[in-house]
C-alpha cells in the first residue's frame, strides 16, 4: 500500500467558491452508496492506494441477528436486527442503536461508516459502528421493549464490550435501553462493565452533560463558522427542522445566544414567526399538544417551506435526504448546520457549494454526542465522575479544535467543509491502518 499523501496548496477563505468534485447527474438516495461516494471523493484527494480504499469503504463486520420476542399477548414475534462495525483501526467501534420499522442494512452500514469518520474528525480514539432493530417501538409496551432489547443485546454480545464495540442511544432508544443492554452484558459475563454502553442513566455511570451534548457541539461549530464569516449570532435568524432531542435543545441554546428562532417543525408540520419564537414556550406547547403546530403567536409553515425560507442559519435536525437536487437551488440560508445525519445529498451539496452556502457537515456538526459518549467511557474506565462544567469545557475544546482542523484542511485542498472534514477524517483512519499494517 502507498503512504498517505499530504498535499499542500495555498490558503483559501471559508466560503470562497470551492472546487467541487463532479458527480453523476442522476440522484442516488441509497445511504450507503452516498456514504461511499463521499469517502471516494476524500480518498481521491488523498490519492489513497486502491487496496486501502477497498478496506476503508467496506464495513469490517456485518452481523444480522434474529430476535424472538415474547409479546404481552403471549405470542412470539421474530424481529430482525443488525450490528455493523465499519472500522476499528483507531480504537473500539462506537455507534448508536436505533429501533425503527424502516431500518435497512444499507442505512446501518452508512451510519456505521459515518461514525468512523465522525470519531476521526473530532480525533477521539474510537472506530465506527451502528446497530438497529426493525420494529415499531411506538406500538410496543415497555416490557416488550425490554425483552426485545435484552435479546438483541444477548445476540450481539460476543461482539460488543468496552474494548470492542460500545453501543449508545439513537432514534427511539434512550438511557433506559442502554441500562437494559448494560445489565444484560453484566449478567451474562459476570462483569460490572459500565463502559460497555454509553448514554446510560446517571445512576449507573452516565455522564453529566450528555443530554445537551449534540446541540452544544452544533452551537460551537456554528459559532466558529459565524466568527470566520463575520456573521453575528446575536440576532441571526435560525430555522430548525425537527424539534426533538437535537433540534429543541439547539433552539434553546441558540436563543440563549440571542439568536432569533424564526421557524420550528416536527412530523406534523412547522410554525414560523419573523419576530422570533420562544423555544421554551414551543417545548411546553409540544409537551401538551404533541406537536409545535398550533402554538400561539406563530403561523403555520410546511416542512418543505421551512427549508427554503429566508433565514441566516438552517438546521436540519430530523431526517436524511431533505436537501436534494429538488430544493437546493431554493435554499436561502447562508449556513446549513447539519444536526441530523445525512440531510444533504451529494447533488445538493454541489449546488449549495457553487452558490456559496456553507454546509457545516454532520460528521463534525453533530459530533458533540459521540464526544461526550467518549467522556462517559473514559470516566467509566477510570472510575472518575466529572461535573457538567468539566464535561462542557472538554467538549468545547474538542469541537472547536476539530472545526479549525477542518478549516485548515479545506484551505489546503480548496474544498468545502464536508470535503474538508472527510479528508481530515479519512487521512487519520488511513494513517492508523497503514501504520498497523495488514494482518496476518
Ligand atoms: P428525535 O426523535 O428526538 O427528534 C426528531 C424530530 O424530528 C422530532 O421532533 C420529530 O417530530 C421530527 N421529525 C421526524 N420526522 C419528520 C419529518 N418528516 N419532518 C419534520 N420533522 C420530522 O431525534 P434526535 O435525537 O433529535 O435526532 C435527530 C437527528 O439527529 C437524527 O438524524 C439523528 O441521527 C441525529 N443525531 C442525533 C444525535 C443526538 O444526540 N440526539 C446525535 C447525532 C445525530
Amino acid at each position: 500500500m502507498a503512504t498517505v499523501a499530504k498535499p499542500t496548496t495555498p490558503l483559501r477563505p471559508l466560503g470562497a467558491p470551492p472546487m467541487v468534485p463532479r458527480i453523476a447527474p442522476r440522484e442516488d438516495l441509497n445511504p450507503f452508496r452516498i456514504a461511499q461516494m463521499q469517502f471516494d471523493m476524500a480518498a481521491e484527494f488523498l490519492k489513497l492506494d486502491q487496496g486501502l480504499r477497498q478496506i476503508l469503504r467496506t464495513p469490517k463486520r456485518v452481523l444480522e441477528v434474529s430476535i424472538p420476542t415474547k409479546m404481552d399477548n403471549g405470542q412470539v414475534k421474530l424481529l430482525m436486527g443488525y450490528r455493523v462495525q465499519h472500522n476499528m483501526a483507531r480504537g473500539p467501534a462506537k455507534g448508536g442503536v436505533r429501533f425503527h420499522p424502516n431500518i435497512t442494512l444499507d442505512e446501518i452500514k452508512a451510519l456505521a461508516s459515518a461514525m468512523t469518520w465522525k470519531t476521526a474528525a473530532v480525533n477521539i480514539p474510537f472506530g465506527g459502528a451502528k446497530g438497529g432493530v426493525i420494529c415499531d417501538p411506538k406500538r410496543m409496551s415497555k416490557s416488550e421493549l425490554e425483552r426485545m432489547t435484552r435479546r438483541y443485546a444477548s445476540e450481539i454480545l460476543p461482539f460488543i464490550g468496552p474494548d470492542q464495540d460500545i453501543p449508545a442511544p439513537d432514534i427511539y432508544t434512550d438511557a433506559q435501553t442502554m441500562a437494559w443492554m448494560m445489565d444484560t452484558y453484566a449478567m451474562t459475563t459476570g462483569r460490572a462493565s459500565h463502559a460497555v454502553v454509553t448514554g446510560k442513566p446517571m445512576s449507573i455511570g452516565g455522564s453529566a452533560g450528555s443530554a445537551e451534548a449534540t446541540a452544544q457541539g452544533l452551537v460551537h461549530v456554528v459559532e466558529e463558522a459565524c466568527k470566520l464569516k463575520k456573521i453575528s449570532l446575536r440576532g441571526a435568524t435560525i430555522a430548525i427542522q425537527g424539534f426533538g432531542n437535537a433540534g429543541a435543545t439547539a433552539a434553546r441554546l441558540f436563543a440563549d445566544k440571542k439568536a432569533k428562532i424564526v421557524a420550528l417543525s416536527d412530523t406534523r408540520g412547522g410554525v414560523t414567526n419573523p419576530r422570533g419564537i420562544d423555544p421554551l414556550k414551543a417545548f411546553r406547547y409540544k409537551e401538551r399538544a404533541g406537536t409545535v403546530v398550533g402554538m400561539p403567536g406563530a403561523s403555520r409553515i410546511s416542512n418543505d417551506d421551512l427549508l427554503t425560507m429566508k433565514c441566516d442559519i438552517l438546521v436540519p435536525a430530523a431526517l436524511e435526504n431533505v436537501i436534494t437536487l429538488q430544493n437546493a437551488d431554493a435554499i436561502k440560508a447562508r449556513i446549513v448546520a447539519e444536526a441530523s445525519n445525512g440531510p444533504t445529498t451529494p447533488h445538493a451539496d454541489e449546488i449549495l457549494a457553487r452558490r456559496g452556502v456553507i454546509v457545516l457537515p454532520d460528521i463534525l456538526t453533530n459530533a458533540g454526542g459521540v464526544t461526550v459518549s467518549y467522556f462517559e467511557w473514559v470516566q467509566n474506565q477510570q472510575g472518575l465522575v466529572w461535573d457538567a462544567e468539566e464535561v462542557t469545557a472538554r467538549l468545547q475544546k474538542t469541537i472547536v479544535r476539530a472545526f479549525h482542523e477542518m478549516v485548515e484542511t479545506m484551505r489546503k485542498h480548496h474544498v468545502p467543509p464536508r470535503a474538508g472534514a472527510m479528508i481530515l477524517a479519512v487521512n487519520r483512519v488511513a494513517e492508523a491502518t497503514l501504520v498497523r499494517g495488514l494482518f496476518p
